[in-house]
This record gives C-alpha cells, structure tokens and sequence, in this order.
C-alpha cells in the first residue's frame, strides 16, 4: 500500500488580532474580506508554491524578503507587508505615541500633524501600486519614504516602523480614487502603541 506524504505549506495566514467589521468606518467590512481575505491569502499561497522544492524552503520569511527577488520576492514582501499593516491597526488603538518614539517624532517631523502630513503628501504622490514607510535608519533618525510595488525598508538596512499600503486594493472599495482620504481616516485606527514596540532597542 502507498503511503501519501501530506505536503505542508510552511507559511500561513497569519491570524487578524481583531474581527473583519472590527475597524468600520474608516475600513469596511468588505474592504477587509478582500484585502486580507483574498489578496493577503493569495500572496501566502503564491510564496508556497513558488518556494516548493527550492532553497528557500529553509529561510524564515524575513530572509526570504532579504535574499530573494523577482515574483518570489514580491510575493514574500507583500505577505511580509501585509502581516505588519494589519498588525498595526486596532479597533481600540492607543491614539498617540509616548516617550522616545514621540520625541523622535517631534524631532524629525516638528509634530505628529506634520508627520500626517507628510505621509499623506508622499502617498499621494506615489505614482502606481506601492507602500509609505514610516521607517528608522541605523542612526535611529526617522524618515518616510515611498516605495513601488512591494518595496520594504529591511533590503535598504532600515526598520519599518509604520506601513501604509496605497496600493488601490487597500482603498478603492470604500473610498474610489481618493486614496488621500482613505489615509487620513485609517491615520485613526493606528495603534501608536504597536508601533512603539518596533522602535530599535538599543
Ligand atoms: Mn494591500
């Protein structure tokens, strides 16, 4: 008798910290099914087929991010992406940040409407699918920067702090083409206090 070997998928959907309906208004319900439902899962599913049988079995999905390209990277950033933009929202989120992340802030921005600003600014200005970081350099200065497609601050040495995703699948369902709008209303559903957590630790 044949025995079968179950073939596993070594990554998974990661678990939402809060219900599908949990961040209306500012995000919908139906946004959510689709967005994580859909286009976060079909990230996940494309990295397990195309690392099937390759190296890149072995690497943690952070080493993938590092060390890949081409589809198989796009795909491991998107589920790398995807996984921190969703962790970082809350229905309940602490409002503002507090203590070095706050100073930082003030530091490198003037304020934290200016840090809005300026993140709302360059998201509008992004021209096609892509992310707004905000992100730590090694000299701990604060910085937001556009990146196209799946682009990720760790493959220029930095730490993500803060994504934004303006790719228009995250936006188009509740708000069409005003992506500017769609930023400033989930700027309310940032849990500041996630974010603190992934300040460098020195
Ligand atoms: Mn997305």
């Amino acid at each position: 008798m044949n025995s079968s070997v179950k073939e596993v998928d070594k990554f998974t959907l990661p678990e939402l910290p809060y219900a599908l309906d949990a961040l209306y208004p500012q995000i919908s319900e139906e946004t959510m099914r689709y967005h994580y439902g859909k286009h976060h899962q079909a990230y996940v599913n494309n990295l397990n087929t195309l690392i099937h049988n390759t190296p890149y079995e072995n690497y943690s999905l952070e080493e993938i991010v590092l060390r890949s390209e081409g589809s198989i990277f796009n795909n491991a950033a998107q589920v790398w992406n995807h996984t921190f933009y969703f962790e970082q929202l809350s229905p309940f989120p602490q409002d503002v940040p507090m203590g070095a992340l706050a100073e930082a802030i003030v530091r490198d921005f003037g304020s934290l409407e200016n840090l809005k600003n300026e993140i709302i600014r360059t998201a509008t200005a992004l021209f096609g699918s892509g992310w707004v970081w905000l992100a730590c350099d090694k000299r701990d200065r604060l910085a937001v920067l556009p990146m196209q497609n799946a682009g990720n601050p760790l493959t220029h040495g930095m730490t993500p702090l803060l994504a934004v995703d303006v790719w228009e699948h995250a936006y188009y369902i509740d708000y069409r083409n005003r992506r500017a709008d769609s930023i400033g209303a989930l700027w309310d559903r940032i849990d500041w206090g996630c974010i603190e957590k992934r300040m460098p630790k020195n």
